[in-house]
């Protein structure tokens, strides 16, 4: 499988050949491998802007690597927690106490136990199908991981069953509105936000979204990779990117 090369995780490997992708397409060949962490000394991220046509593969080009990026970051994170279990039953044993619980999950569906969601990543589309048709992508694609959770967040769904989803939500795919919406009640925070996509950014322009755009660039203060797609790089979109991307590497197809 032509996936292979590109360094994915196996979970997606496998997730990839279910869905009966057998090589990248072009813009999946390009795109992924730049998007994943640099390991040249100073092992960051780069901001891509691509140019892209629906159908060419662009979903699953700006998924797999944020995916694969959020299951390295799970499994450091289980790792270090671990370490740190094992540091506290070693402690209670030299007091000669039992070794201490493990903290339980709160019931997620449990309105009572709401907080706000703290995504890790966030792909913004210009419409509610589209961010419902790339959440769709996101959860084939994350069907072998173990607990990567997807969240949709668009206008006109039932609220109550978004924010019982937004729950402990590792990739959420809004339109502008709605996210910022839940923004200013506190369902959620996009401060951990560490990746960003922005997808079909021209439509996003059309839509009137730049001022949400700007605010969510704002809110988005940890962010360590952003992504923009886009049908073309006219002028308008070229400004965007400057105010959202450092130095952004190009890729045309
Ligand atoms: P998109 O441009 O992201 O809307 O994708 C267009 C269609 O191509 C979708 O139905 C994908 O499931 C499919 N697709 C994406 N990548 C591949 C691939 N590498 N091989 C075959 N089909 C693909």
């Amino acid at each position: 499988n032509g996936f292979v090369q590109l360094g994915l995780a196996s979970e997606l490997i496998a997730a990839v050949e279910d869905l009966g992708f057998t090589q990248p397409t072009a813009v999946q060949a390009q795109a992924i491998p730049r998007a994943m962490r640099q390991t040249d000394g100073a092992s960051r991220f780069v901001d891509l802007m691509v140019s892209s046509q629906t159908g060419s593969g662009k979903t699953a080009a700006f998924l797999l690597p944020v995916l694969h990026t959020l299951l390295q970051r799970q499994a450091e994170a289980a790792a270090a927690e671990k370490v740190e279990y094992q540091r506290l039953v070693e402690e209670a044993a030299a007091r000669g106490e039992a070794p201490p619980k493990r903290a339980k999950r709160k019931d997620p569906t449990n309105p009572r136990h709401f907080k706000p969601a703290v995504p890790g990543a966030l792909v913004l589309c210009p419409t509610r199908e589209l961010a419902q048709q790339v959440a769709h992508d996101a959860i084939d694609l994350v069907r072998h991981c173990r607990g990567l959770r997807i969240a949709n967040v668009v206008g006109g769904m039932p609220y109550q069953l978004q924010i019982a989803r937004l729950q402990n939500a590792d990739l959420v795919v809004a339109t502008p509105g709605r996210l910022l919406d839940l923004q200013r009640s506190m369902q959620i925070k996009l401060d951990q936000v560490k990746f960003l996509v922005v997808d079909e950014a021209d439509r996003m322009l059309d839509l009137g979204f730049a001022d949400d755009l700007a605010e969510i660039n704002q809110l988005t203060i940890e962010r360590q990779q952003t992504m923009m797609f886009s049908a073309t790089f006219a002028p308008r979109i070229q400004q965007l990117a400057q105010r959202v991307m450092r130095e952004p590497q190009r890729v045309t197809i």
